[in-house]
């Protein structure tokens, strides 16, 4: 099979990279600071374009996985980001605003303001799993802000690339938006340039060496990891719920999301209930999986297998493994995986170690429910965290208590499409927020601007000092 980046494409990449860099750094020295008119008409322009494109960009996302579900691309990805997008046309005037800043009293009447303006030239760095939302999400934010952006795309999903960078290329210059493609070498060469800001999507183990990179310039980084997003189920919260909605969240785009629930922890007599109503909830959504147009593919075969070895090594360390095939096919040939409850699972498993990214669900149980805010805190500080529950205090002291990225109370997944929450996570799960405004002040600079008075009354703590040592 050829390699989806043979070695003479790196290099042109490379080539790409170094001219396009420099052109953008020249075009933002040398042309004014784009208006409120000129940012809402860049917006504007990419929507349409998106519109006008679904389907091209459907089609391509769906040869990179190889199986995506039509709706679940339109659905996860592309009306999220036409929601961003409006949201940030909408806002994007009042968001530039200078606002007024209150002045310390020995220094009235002067006045202050803090006034947004744009960074310079900003790098994305794209995973493969939701590829157009997080292009375009990040791209939204950075252009609202008057940046100008290049984006590298995932070398797991090159159609969804050519696409998305045909459709920028249509409508903006490449010295404002700029696509580049490759692997690892072309991403380590773009996260070494000295962005004014970079912003990166993807493992945590990655995410380290993005940041070593950028510290070489003191390019500073928004860093949206990954990491073993918990469920929690209050003992009295109803069962059939609570399994239909993590159920939804664990198989929309095959469990490849990065606030997907990784586990569930619930209470130890509820545990068949649950499993009944998990099989019922599957069979629900998808009758059959492997002719299923609404049942997404694995992306590819390293990870196809990552996640049958960890069905492997939790079976051989004693998990009883559930599949839920409701019609009992083989999916051998299709690249997808069933989805799958693993039963006593330990931590000496991988699939309690390892982030899943995938439809397996390991099912914990609880005798008292502070032992599993102890265990969620015990480890590294997820991206989201899912509670279940309808008593109000208890629903406090759980999101109180915990730490993590994001939380969605009663359901999961959710709180990532609001444009009025920032979206990021904590320590291992990342760095910085982005979506609605939280996107637009991270791609800014606030600059605080003082202006002083006709009326200086600093005189009087210029030298010579003699008088004033009495009082100071
Ligand atoms: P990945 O870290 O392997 O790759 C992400 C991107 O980084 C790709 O474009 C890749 O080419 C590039 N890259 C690879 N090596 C690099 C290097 N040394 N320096 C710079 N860039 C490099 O991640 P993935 O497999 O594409 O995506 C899955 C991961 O992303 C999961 O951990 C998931 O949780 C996380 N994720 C997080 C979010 C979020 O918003 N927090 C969203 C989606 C996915």
């Amino acid at each position: 099979m050829e390699p989806l980046f043979p070695p003479h494409a790196s290099a042109v990449q490379l080539e790409r990279l170094n001219a396009l860099f420099e052109r953008q750094q020249q075009a933002f020295r040398r042309e004014r600071f784009p208006t409120a008119v000129m940012r809402r008409a860049n917006l504007q322009k990419l929507e349409q374009a998106l519109l006008d494109n679904m389907e091209q960009l459907v089609a391509a996302v769906k040869s990179d996985f190889g199986h995506r579900s039509a709706v679940e691309t339109r659905f996860m990805e592309i009306f999220p980001s036409v929601a961003e997008i409006r949201e940030a046309r909408r806002h994007v005037a009042s968001w530039m605003k200078p606002r007024r800043a209150g002045v310390s009293f020995w220094f009235t009447p002067a006045t202050n303001q803090v006034v947004p303006q744009p960074l310079g030239v900003v790098g994305i760095i794209v995973p493969w799993n939701y590829p157009i939302f997080l292009a375009l999400g990040p791209l939204v934010a950075a252009l609202a802000a008057g940046n100008r952006v290049m984006i590298k795309m995932s070398e797991s999903t090159p159609h969804t690339g050519e696409a998305l960078a045909a459709l920028l290329a249509a409508h903006f210059d490449e010295d404002h938006v700029a696509v580049i493609h490759g692997g690892v070498d072309v991403a380590q060469a773009f996260s070494s340039k000295p962005f004014d800001h970079m912003l990166f999507t993807g493992s945590t183990q990655v995410g380290k060496h993005v940041m070593r990179a950028a510290a070489d310039h003191l390019t500073p980084v928004t860093l949206e990891l990954g990491g073993k997003s918990p469920v929690l189920i209050s003992p009295d919260f109803p069962i059939n719920t609570a399994a239909e909605r993590i159920l939804w969240g664990k198989t929309v785009n095959a469990g490849q999301t990065c606030v997907a629930p990784d586990y569930v922890m619930l209470p130890y007599r509820k545990e068949q209930e649950f499993v009944e109503q998990a099989k019922a909830a599957v069979a629900r959504f998808f009758p059959t999986l492997a002719a299923n147009e609404d049942y997404t593919a694995i992306i590819d075969a390293r990870h196809h297998q990552r996640l049958m070895s960890y069905l492997e090594d939790a079976q051989a360390k004693g998990a009883t493994i559930i599949p839920l095939n409701p019609a009992n096919e083989s999916l051998a040939g299709t690249g997808k995986i069933a989805p799958t409850l693993v039963l006593n699972a330990t931590s000496d498993m991988l699939v309690m170690q390892q982030e899943i990214f995938g439809p397996i669900l390991p099912v914990l149980t609880y005798r008292d429910m502070q032992e599993s805010i102890l265990y969620i805190n015990d480890h590294p500080r997820p991206l989201a965290l899912y509670y279940f529950d309808h008593h109000p205090s208890r629903v406090r002291k759980v999101v109180r208590e915990t730490i993590s990225g994001g939380v969605t109370v009663n359901d999961v997944v959710i709180h990532v499409g609001q444009g009025d929450l920032p979206f990021g996570g904590v320590g291992p799960s990342g760095m910085g927020h982005y979506h609605g405004k939280y996107g637009f002040d991270t791609f800014s600079k606030q600059k605080g601007v003082m202006y002083q008075s006709r009326l200086n009354t600093l005189w009087m703590l210029y030298p010579p000092y003699g008088k004033l040592a009495k009082w100071v």
